[in-house]
C-alpha cells in the first residue's frame, strides 16, 4: 500500500510485473552485478481515480547523464512535433513577442520550431547531455527539473508564458502538485498549458502494458487529470487524440473560465465515462489480458525456439523492458535487437542482457521472424521494410494482439 500521489488516498497495486531493471539501463557486461531492480505494479486511487506505480526508483537512477533517449533521432517525432506546434498557433493565436516555454525540451526536437520563428523560448530538461545538444542548436535551455520554484525564477527572469508545452513528460513527474503548481504561475491569464502523455483508455483497449515501466509513474485519464487541474484553478478546455507512442492524448490546459470548453472534449468525457475506469474490475480484466498476452507471446516464440528459426528484435526501445523481463525472454528466443542509436548499440538490454546491435546486423542478414518492440511505429517501420518481408521474413507484433504478418 501507497497513499495516493495525488490525494493521498491508500492504494494498493492491481497488478506486479515482477522485478524490473530502470527501462532505459542498457548495460556492459562488467556492470551486471550492480543492475539495479525495484518491484514494477501499478494500482488505481478510488478516490481521484489516478493510476500510478505504486514504487518507483529514484530518479537520479533514470535520468542521468547516459540517458540514452534523443527524440529527434525518430524522423516520425520530429515531424509530429512539427505538425504539434503548426496545428497549436493555428487554433491558439499568440500576442506579439510570445514567450514560449517547453518542460522536459529534450534535444530541442519541438522548441526547435518555435527558435526558428526567432521566438522567445526557454527550455528546462533535467538530463545534462540532452540539454546540451539543445543549446548546441541554439535553442535556449536551462538543466532543471521544472518545479514550482523554477517556475518562479522563469517567471521573474522572462515574465509569464503565453504557452508552455509538455511533451511526454507530465506523466513521469512524482511530484506533480509542484509541477502544476509551478505551470499554474507560470501562465499568462490567457495563456495554455499543452501536453501529450500515453491515455490510460487506451492501454486498457490495446493491452499495450509495455507502456508501463519506471519513468511512466501516472497513467493519465481525462478524468483523473481533472482532478489535480481543478486544485490550482486550471481545466482542461481540449483534447486531441495522437496515435504517436501507440495511443496518447494532447491535453490544452488554461486557467479556469479563461476559454470555453471544446466539443471533442464534451465527447471524450462521454467516451471515458463510458470505460468505467472507477471499477476494479475494469483493472481485474486489464491485468488478466495482459497475462494472457504473455502467455501466448511466449508460446509463439518457444515454438520458433524449438523449429530453430532466427528470431531477432527490432527496436531497442524502452518499452521493450517492460515484455522482455515480464515475459522472460532471453537471448535463447531473440539472437539480438536492432537498434540505430549509437549509445545503445554494443550494450546489453536491461534485466534480459539480449545484446543490442546496429541496423545493418538486421539488414545484412535477415532473419525468419523480427519482434517489433517499437510496434507504435508499425506502419512506417514495414513500408519501409518491404526487402525483408520480401525476403521472406515475417513482423511478430503483441499489440493489440499477437500477431504474425
Ligand atoms: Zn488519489
Amino acid at each position: 500500500m501507497i497513499s495516493c500521489r495525488i490525494c493521498e488516498t491508500y492504494i494498493a497495486p492491481f497488478m506486479s510485473f515482477g522485478k524490473m531493471p530502470i527501462a532505459n539501463g542498457f548495460l556492459t557486461p562488467d556492470t551486471y552485478d550492480s543492475e539495479y531492480f525495484f518491484e514494477l505494479a501499478v494500482g488505481y486511487c478510488s478516490n481521484c481515480q489516478m493510476v500510478q506505480l505504486i514504487e518507483q526508483p529514484d530518479r537520479t537512477k533514470m535520468f542521468h547523464d547516459q540517458y540514452a533517449y534523443y527524440s529527434s533521432i525518430s524522423k516520425r517525432m520530429r515531424e509530429h512535433f512539427q505538425k504539434m506546434v503548426a496545428d497549436i498557433f493555428a487554433r491558439y493565436p499568440v500576442s506579439d513577442n510570445p514567450f514560449i516555454v517547453e518542460i522536459g525540451s529534450n534535444d530541442g526536437i519541438l522548441l526547435q520550431n518555435i527558435a526558428q520563428k526567432n521566438m522567445h523560448h526557454l527550455g528546462v530538461e533535467p538530463s545534462k547531455n540532452v540539454a546540451q545538444v539543445a543549446q548546441d542548436k541554439g535553442i535556449q535551455t536551462i538543466n532543471e527539473f521544472f518545479d514550482r520554484h523554477v517556475a518562479q525564477n522563469i517567471a521573474s527572469k522572462h515574465g509569464q508564458a503565453d504557452i508552455i508545452f509538455a511533451a511526454n513528460v507530465m506523466c513521469h513527474i512524482p511530484d506533480i502538485h509542484s509541477v502544476v503548481s509551478g505551470i499554474k504561475y507560470l501562465l499568462k491569464p490567457k495563456g495554455i498549458f499543452v501536453f501529450e502523455d500515453p491515455y490510460l483508455p487506451d492501454i486498457i483497449d490495446k493491452i499495450s502494458y509495455d507502456q508501463i515501466y519506471d519513468e511512466h509513474v501516472f497513467y493519465f485519464s481525462l478524468t483523473s487529470l481533472s482532478h489535480i487541474f481543478n486544485l490550482y484553478d486550471l481545466e482542461i478546455i481540449h483534447v486531441i487524440p495522437q496515435d504517436v507512442h501507440g495511443g496518447s492524448m494532447r491535453y490544452v490546459v488554461a486557467q479556469k473560465n479563461a476559454y470555453r470548453l471544446s466539443e471533442a472534449l464534451v465527447h471524450q468525457k462521454q467516451i471515458e465515462d463510458q470505460k468505467k475506469l472507477n471499477h476494479a474490475s475494469t483493472f481485474e480484466q486489464l491485468r488478466q489480458n495482459i497475462n494472457g498476452s504473455k502467455l501466448q507471446l511466449m508460446a509463439l516464440l518457444n515454438d520458433l525456439q524449438k523449429q530453430t528459426k532466427r528470431v531477432i528484435g527490432y527496436g531497442a526501445t524502452s518499452k521493450s523492458t517492460t515484455v522482455i523481463n515480464y515475459c522472460g525472454i532471453n537471448s535463447h528466443h531473440i539472437e539480438f535487437i536492432s537498434d540505430t542509436t549509437p549509445i545503445k548499440q554494443g550494450k546489453f538490454t536491461p534485466g534480459g542482457h539480449i545484446p543490442v546491435r546496429p541496423y545493418q546486423a538486421f539488414s545484412n542478414n535477415y532473419p525468419d521472424y523480427a519482434l517489433l518492440f517499437a510496434w507504435n511505429h508499425k506502419a512506417e517501420i514495414m513500408a519501409n521494410e518491404d526487402a525483408f518481408s520480401n525476403s521472406g521474413g515475417k513482423w511478430i507484433v503483441y499489440v493489440p494482439s499477437i500477431q504474425i504478418f
